[in-house]
């Protein structure tokens, strides 16, 4: 069996240590005795250095699961005797919410990607992010972070990232965003909530995407390979493993739609509570004023549904997922098209 080390003390971990080791980092638990076992491996290629560190996450939210299997299959599946350079896996970041199947952390009720940058003396996912910040990040230039839609949100099959003002900086995270060949690349809001990860990468000036593989604590296939093989292809980019960057849907498929909702605006509420029918399907182009769905009260059999118009044309680029939408949760976003040239470098 492979031997996965205990690590007490962060500062323990030699991140130049040749070769591939797994190791446990022990975070106290505040209530009980014990420890939160995040896993970590870190693999430093036999063919000499490379500037570009890697760091990819998955379990950033326990109850999203293709990153957390694409990651640890990384894990399993890299042979450093054929890399150069650092790689940095981290498939289950907040190791209590995804042994709970939960978004947040059961220990503390904090979301792992509201906690950055963390706090040394802070409950437990304040002290894992922390350790993300003072610890990994200085190890890396690119920094991966695969989620899922969870129970609230559905996405189509995308990777993401904010408006970047640094030019050269946002050229090279759309290149990275488009290695993992998703049906579409989302510009969001860096409005939208702060202390997430890779707001925190970002700042760093690091290069720094995020992913929406699946939605609804399912596995979805294809969201897995779109984590797994993007990821190839990014130490493929960086040249960690050899060879070019691959296609991973067919080499006929459409090039990734982009598109932007970097507006609070874009971010529709639910008016009201209600049963949510939708008319339309996640990645469908919508005019202005077509009906997205339908919120039913059911308080009255007998009324009409209230419905809910596209307020603009562009991309379905995420839909609330069950059918019990709340006033106030986001329910719908129509992001417009961008064009790529939008995003290379001047
Ligand atoms: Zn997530």
């Amino acid at each position: 069996m492979t031997v996965t080390q205990v690590i007490y003390n962060p500062a323990d971990i030699d991140f130049t240590r040749p070769g591939k080791h797994h190791y446990q980092v022990a975070f106290h638990l505040d209530g009980t005795w014990g420890y939160s076992l995040v896993p970590l491996t870190v693999i430093n290629g036999a063919r000499g250095t490379n500037p570009n560190g890697i760091v990819c996450f998955g379990g950033t939210h326990g109850n999203e699961y293709e990153g957390q299997i694409a990651v640890k299959r990384l894990a399993n599946d890299l042979n450093p005797g054929e890399m150069s350079g650092r790689v940095i896996l981290i498939p289950q970041l907040s190791e209590s919410a995804c042994i709970a199947n939960t978004r947040t952390s059961p220990l503390d009720g904090v979301n792992m990607n509201r906690a950055f940058p963390g706090n040394a003396r802070g409950t437990i996912s304040y002290r894992i992010s922390n350790f993300v910040k003072t610890r990994i990040f200085p190890q890396v230039r690119i920094v991966i972070d695969l989620h899922a839609g969870g129970k609230e949100g559905a996405f189509p099959i995308c990777t993401s990232f904010h408006p970047i003002p640094d030019t050269a900086q946002q050229a090279e995270t759309a290149k990275v965003a488009r290695l993992f060949d998703p049906p579409f690349v989302f510009i969001y809001a860096g409005t939208m909530a702060s202390g997430l990860l890779t707001d925190e990468a970002e700042a760093e000036g690091k290069v720094t995407i995020g992913a929406e593989l699946g939605g609804g604590e399912t596995t979805d296939r294809q969201g897995v390979r779109h984590g797994y093989e993007g990821m190839i292809n990014v130490l493929r980019n960086y040249g960690l493993v050899a060879g070019a960057p691959q296609r991973i849907r067919s080499q006929s498929a459409a090039d990734p739609i982009l598109v932007k909702a970097d507006q609070l605006q874009y971010y529709v509420p639910c008016p009201r509570d209600g049963v949510w029918e939708p008319n339309v399907d996640l990645g469908d182009w919508v005019e202005a004023g077509a009906v997205l769905g339908r919120l039913h009260d059911f308080s009255n059999h007998a009324t009409r549904p209230l419905e809910i118009e596209a307020p603009r044309a562009g991309y379905v680029a995420m839909m609330h997922l069950s059918a019990r939408p709340v006033k106030g949760q986001t329910l719908f976003v129509v992001a417009d098209k961008v064009e790529w040239s939008e995003v290379a470098a001047g």
